[in-house]
């Protein structure tokens, strides 16, 4: 669940390295070079401006209240328009140039987040994804994240931080020590598109984590007396026990809306309720919410 399909394709292309007369086709190279196009696009796309954020509203199921919002990157580029992360994280990440956008994401969230404190909703919370690479660059990067924060006069709270279930099982991995650092500092952590990949629980009593994500996969297939539904109950009351709040990822429609509700999950965040959208339009809704 980590790489998504640039990575895919990297494989597929490793792959047919060896096996040339088989699998490198036309269109294979023609995703090669397009790889190491955007590779080489990435350095310095920071510095440009290339980069925004859209931020998709998630909702308190049993009110409808937008308390929170997710940031999830979009890059303008030049030539081909906008790109979405799924063609280019994965990109970002084999060059490491993932650390410098995951740093400008921080940045320019926490901006966000302190405006829309100020003006609109004084315990807004917004949530980053960090790749696992980002925790393997320097402890200090964390440090730097609290004092930009402390700035800022922002409380930890303002913000959270989605990780993934593959860095809390890396061994000799300093994720839990950087995680506490941020937790110590009132930063939310949650646990990113649970459910996907890992039959091992035991990180969960490991590691201290504020939030759980159902992934989209368990949620779109929600019926009455389904598989999936029996699970979504399951997950919530365990991440209940264990003192951590669920947000459904992928609602589309408001049977699993009410499906969701009725299984006791506090939070939603899909396509029912919005899509992300840029910072104006978030703005009109929760002025709207709060009258
Ligand atoms: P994610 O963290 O699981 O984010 C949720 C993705 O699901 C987003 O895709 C969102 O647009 C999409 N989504 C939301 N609601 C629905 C729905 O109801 N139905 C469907 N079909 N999809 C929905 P997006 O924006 O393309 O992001 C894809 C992934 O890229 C994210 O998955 C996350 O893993 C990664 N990503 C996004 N922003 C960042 C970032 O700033 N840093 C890093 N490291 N990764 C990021
Ligand atoms: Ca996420
Ligand atoms: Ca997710
Ligand atoms: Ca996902």
């Amino acid at each position: 669940a980590l790489f998504k399909h640039a990575d895919q394709a990297l494989y597929v292309a490793k792959d047919s390295g060896r096996n040339r007369y088989h699998y490198f086709t036309p269109e294979l190279q023609a995703q090669a070079r397009m790889r190491v196009r955007l590779t080489n696009d990435l350095r310095g796309a920071v510095e440009r401006g290339e980069f925004r954020l859209v931020y998709q509203p998630i909702v308190e199921l049993a009110s409808g209240r937008i308390l929170k919002a997710e940031a999830l990157l979009r890059w303008q580029h030049p030539q081909l328009g906008l790109i979405t992360p799924g063609e280019f994280i994965a990109l970002a990440e084999n060059s490491g140039q993932i650390v410098e956008i995951g740093e400008w994401v921080f940045r320019e969230s926490a901006a966000q987040v302190q405006a829309w404190r100020r003006t609109l909703a004084p315990q807004f919370q917004l949530s980053i994804n960090k790749s696992p690479l980002q925790f393997r660059a320097e402890t200090g990067v964390h440090s730097l994240w609290v004092a930009q924060l402390e700035a800022l006069g922002l409380p930890g709270s303002a913000l959270a931080v989605e990780i993934t279930e593959g860095l809390l099982l890396e061994r000799h991995s300093p994720a839990g020590e950087q995680l506490a650092h941020l937790r110590r500092a009132g930063i939310s952590i949650a646990l990113d598109d649970f459910g996907t990949g890992y039959s091992s629980l035991s990180y969960l009593q490991r590691y201290e984590l504020d939030e759980l994500k159902i992934d989209r996969s368990f949620v779109s297939n929600l019926q009455p007396g389904s598989k999936d539904l029996a699970l979504c109950k399951a997950i919530i009351t365990m991440a209940h026990e264990l003192g951590m709040r669920v947000v459904a990822e992928g609602v589309e429609t408001a049977a699993q809306r009410d499906l969701l509700l009725e299984a006791g999950c506090d939070l939603g965040q899909g396509y029912w309720f919005a899509r992300p959208m840029a910072a104006p339009a978030l703005e009109r809704l929760l002025e709207n919410s709060i009258g």
